[in-house]
């Protein structure tokens, strides 16, 4: 099973992201990640894309969809698609779904994580990432409450804050991107009636019950 999640920026996408794979053995594929990692080492693309997402504009769809073509083409022939992040505007949708079909497969579902904007807000003002080993820290998650001042709890390393969690490009990215560019989905993903709604509210473990739950009627 193909699945995608969808939701404004601090949802809780990662989070349920790292959930749903452990469970569902799938291959978890988060753009995000991807291209803070190839910013990190310096690559062309990780340079080229640094200057749109930096202050939470998206990268482009002609840097976009052939670069996530050619990733995600080998696990959509053999392996189970965990979407964290792509597709996520119009044209991404459509090139997918027409990659899919040449593949002879299908996205069986989008999981539609519903948050008020002052959650998210909430979330991504106390949102924090581990600079040596990466994994993020959130002072409000219940996932994270032994986090010692400013070091990771798994390597010693100190914290960081993404560039993107500004607090004005948090509202950019909130009121301005996501509304224009991934909203448009939502409609688009109903009317092929594989959208699933959960509420993204609760404790990150009963946000992936109600999950669970979605998937289990459809499998
Ligand atoms: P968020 O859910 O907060 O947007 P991500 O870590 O998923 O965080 O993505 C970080 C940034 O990476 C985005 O703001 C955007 O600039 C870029 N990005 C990720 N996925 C895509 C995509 N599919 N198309 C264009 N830009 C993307």
């Amino acid at each position: 099973m193909n699945i995608l999640l969808l939701g404004k920026p601090g949802s809780g996408k990662g989070t349920q992201s790292g959930l749903l794979v452990k469970r569902f053995k799938m291959v978890h594929v988060s753009t995000g990640d991807m291209l803070r990692q190839a910013k990190e080492r310096s690559t062309r693309l990780g340079l080229a894309a640094y200057k749109y997402w930096w202050d939470g504009g998206y990268v482009p769809d002609d840097i976009m969809i052939p670069l996530m073509e050619e990733q995600i083409t080998p696990i959509l022939k053999q392996e189970k698609y965990l979407g964290d992040g792509y597709p996520r505007t119009m044209p991404q949708a459509e090139t997918f779904d027409v990659l899919t079909r040449r593949l002879g497969t299908r996205l069986h579902a989008v999981i539609l994580l519903r948050v008020s904007d002052d959650f998210c807000r909430d979330r991504l003002m106390s949102r924090s990432y581990c600079s040596r080993c990466k994994i993020n820290y959130n002072t409000t998650s219940p996932l994270f409450t032994e986090q010692m001042e400013g070091i990771c709890n798994r390597c010693r390393g100190p914290l960081e804050k993404r560039v993107d969690d500004a607090p004005d490009r948090i509202d950019y990215r909130l009121k301005d991107v996501y509304v224009k560019l991934v909203m448009p989905l939502y409609q688009y993903y109903r009317d092929r009636d594989i959208l699933h709604e959960v509420d993204g509210d609760p404790d990150p473990y009963t946000v992936n019950d109600s999950i669970i739950r979605k998937l289990r009627k459809i499998t």
